[in-house]
């Protein structure tokens, strides 16, 4: 066992660090308060390996590790504490990676190359009006293969990047209904391009955080789609968003803790130096024994974390582990770092007074970003517990029953 990383992870490490600092830190609030990520800025991101970097290079990526992309995850994170620089590198670092891993030669070579470079979106599209959590009961979206071609209807909404999607062009792995008598058996994943695509219009939504990327929706009638735009195999659509958001939950743990420890760093300058009642607020036991609560949450998870990422380099380089246990750590992950975040950052708060109410730290950003990730985005907390407690007794324990 060794907890070091290795002197190549150290200098990523390093080199995207030294990139946040000068890049996207300065720039965070410009971003919110734009609602938009600076073309310039998603150019020197694809420059330095930042866009959908596990993607082969074949196609523009830079084929990172899961570790590295971690890595590149907890910066960003510590980079931009409001999570909207964050949310884009995760959610194309992991739907890059099913599009380069099952999505025909002509789309990824369409979309991926220019993901890579800042001029597409890579997103994901599961959820729907009627919810997200139910995947299979609640689902609406169909696809009929007709004269060679796909036609897709339905509704998908609380989507991520749908204005990233048209304003670039780019794809969403949109999941639909191809076998409706099959459950979980009977979906299938498409490319589908949000920009200038007959037959789809969009609808955006105003968050409460994160806002430099946009959340919204997009509505399908009669899309025509071809036929090289079915990613992977016929009805395995519901496998590949499952071994996605596995890639995806890793990766948000990680950037919750980049985002904790800068809020942490934060408040320890802070209580260092305030005064009350004739001595650092540090050196009260009320303000020093919640950091040393946050902080132990934080290293604990990063350790589950990161053998989350460990065990998937294990698995896409030398076939270890099982998707199983991934999508267990994956969980873990998930279901703990955005609410250790949360409360790290809330508790920061406490500590900078009437002054942690304003904008002029970005805690309050920091604690709108994260708070996404407890209520849902890639799975709410409830659906983790699931997922763990089926790794732990056994599909037939499913509350729901299998579908
Ligand atoms: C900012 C943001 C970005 C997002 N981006 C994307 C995206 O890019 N692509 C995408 O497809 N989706 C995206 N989502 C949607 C997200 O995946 C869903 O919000 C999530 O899956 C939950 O679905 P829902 O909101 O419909 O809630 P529901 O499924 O209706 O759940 C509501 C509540 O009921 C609970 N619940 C449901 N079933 C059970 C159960 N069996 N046991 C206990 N509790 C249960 C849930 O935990 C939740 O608290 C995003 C969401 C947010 C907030």
């Amino acid at each position: 066992m060794d907890f070091e990383f290795s002197e190549e992870e150290k200098l990523w490490r390093k080199t995207v660090r030294e990139f946040s600092e000068k890049n996207i830190t300065p720039k965070i609030r410009e971003i919110e308060r734009n609602r938009s990520i600076p073309d310039s800025l998603l150019k020197k991101m694809g420059e330095l390996g930042l866009l959908a970097p596990t993607v082969s290079k074949e196609y523009g990526g830079v084929d990172l590790s899961w570790i590295m992309s971690c890595i590149a995850a907890e910066e960003l994170g510590r980079g931009d504490i409001s999570l909207s620089i964050p949310v884009l590198y995760l959610v194309e670092a992991a739907w890059g990676f099913i599009l380069n891993r099952y999505g025909t030669p002509q789309v990824k070579k369409e979309y991926l190359t220019r993901a890579t470079k800042g001029e597409a979106f890579c997103g994901i599209a599961v959820t729907e009006p009627t919810g997200g959590s139910d995947i299979v009961g609640a689902l609406q979206t169909k696809a009929e293969r007709r004269n060679g071609e796909w036609i897709l209807n339905g509704e998908k909404m609380f989507i991520s990047g749908v204005a990233e999607s048209e304003k670039l062009g780019g794809v969403h792995l949109t999941l639909a209904r191809t076998d409706p008598s099959a459950g979980h058996k009977g979906f299938s994943m498409f490319a589908i391009p949000i920009k200038d695509t007959d037959g789809i219009s969009t609808t955006l939504l105003e968050d409460m955080g994160r806002e430099g990327i946009s959340t919204g929706g997009f509505k399908m009638e009669d899309v025509h789609i071809p036929e090289e735009y079915l990613v992977g195999e016929l009805n395995k659509g519901f496998y590949y968003a499952m071994e996605g958001f596995s890639a995806a939950r890793t990766l948000i743990g990680a950037t919750c803790i980049g985002a904790a420890e800068n809020a942490l760093e934060i408040g320890m300058d802070y209580i260092k130096t305030r005064k009350s009642f004739g001595r650092t607020i540090g050196s009260f036991e009320g303000i020093q024994f919640p950091l040393a609560e946050h902080y132990t949450n934080i290293e604990s998870i990063k350790l589950i974390v990161y053998k989350a990422a460990w065990m998937m380099d294990k698995l896409y380089q030398e076939n270890k582990f099982s998707h199983h246990n991934i999508a267990l750590y994956a969980a873990m992950s998930k279901l703990k770092a955005p609410q250790y975040a949360f409360n790290a950052m809330n508790e920061v708060a406490n500590w900078l007074g009437a002054i942690g109410y304003t904008k002029e730290y970005p805690i309050e950003m920091g604690i709108r970003g994260v708070r996404s990730y407890s209520i849902g985005a890639e799975g709410t907390l409830n659906i983790m517990r699931i997922i763990i407690a089926r790794e732990l007794l056994g599909r037939e324990y499913l509350p729901y029953g299998v579908r």
